[in-house]
């Protein structure tokens, strides 16, 4: 790889197939071990939420959309890991990239299973994921001491496309500071009735952010209790990464892109972060 900075970078050889995170959007986001696998793959068989930006870095390639969206049956899932084994037994250097990181909420665990049982070799190269650098984004760190020591990753919905029951709402809401939900607009309001339910304030702060990292990213600010009625007034639309916890002020503070466009952020009293009962 001669424009990579010096590495001793890996080949993709071929019959293989290597599981690739693309990231949330910006293509600068690609790894270079990504990098790295798009200009020697054959085949890149891609997910709807990967950024053609990053598809123009490998004009030699066949680019296969497999697309795929939260909510569609199994089957189509099974489909597409049985479409990468036999990319890879035709002796493709075959790359299957999904936004995000494959390994979280984007069932690349599954089709990294399917390969092995077939036989196929595979490689894992690990993505940023929209949950953390959606946030990062929006001007929210994940974890922040002032606010959380833990933070909850969750799905909005389950494999039939219903809001997860078998999550344990209230273990959620009493143990995480920080919760923050993939794949949450449909069941937001749902969700948000579970968490107060389960004694999280009405009035906690919530963040909204679509279509992070890239130039039409949006983002709310709302709380619990308004969330839904909010997504519904500003249209907002998937995919959207919901932040629930007092992280989400520091967006105030730190809303970078803002800064691009001349704005200055105010600043936040740390005591504002802190839960009301813990500020005292
Ligand atoms: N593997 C991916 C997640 C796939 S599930 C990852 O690690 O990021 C799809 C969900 O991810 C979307 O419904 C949304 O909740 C979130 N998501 C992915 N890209 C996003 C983006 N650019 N902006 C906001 N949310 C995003």
């Amino acid at each position: 790889m001669t424009d990579l900075p010096p590495h001793d970078w890996p080949e993709l050889k071929p019959g293989w197939v290597w599981l690739c995170g693309a990231g949330p959007g910006d293509p600068g986001l690609l790894t270079l071990h990504g990098l790295n696998a798009l200009r020697q793959a054959d085949v890149i068989v891609y997910d709807a939420l990967v950024g053609q930006g990053i598809l123009d870095w490998a004009p030699q390639a066949r680019h296969e959309y497999a697309g795929k969206r939260g909510g569609k049956p199994s089957a189509v899932q099974r489909d597409i890991s049985l479409r990468l084994v036999e990319l890879a037994r035709q002796g493709k250097r075959v790359l299957r990239l999904k936004g995000g990181d494959p390994f979280v909420f984007g069932r690349g665990g599954e089709e990294a299973q399917t390969l092995v049982q077939h036989g196929v070799p595979i490689r894992v190269v690990p993505g940023i994921t929209a949950g953390i650098a959606g946030l990062a984004y929006a001007g929210i760190p994940v974890t922040h001491r002032d606010v959380n020591q833990s933070v909850t990753f969750v799905t909005g919905h389950d494999a039939t496309g219903a809001a997860p029951t078998a999550l344990d709402w209230e273990g959620i809401a009493k143990g995480s500071q920080v919760i923050v939900i993939y794949m949450g607009m449909k069941h937001i309001g749902q969700i948000a009735d579970r968490l107060i339910a389960a004694g999280r304030s009405p009035d906690e702060p919530v963040a909204v952010t679509t279509t992070a990292t890239l130039d039409e990213q949006r983002t709310i600010e709302t709380t619990l209790a308004a969330c839904a009625a909010d997504i519904a007034a500003a249209a907002l639309e998937p995919p959207a990464i919901i932040c629930v916890g007092r992280a989400a002020l520091l967006r105030q503070a730190l809303d970078w892109r803002a800064m691009e466009a001349g704005a200055l952020p105010r600043d936040v009293d740390p005591l504002e972060l802190r839960r009301p009962a813990e500020a005292g």
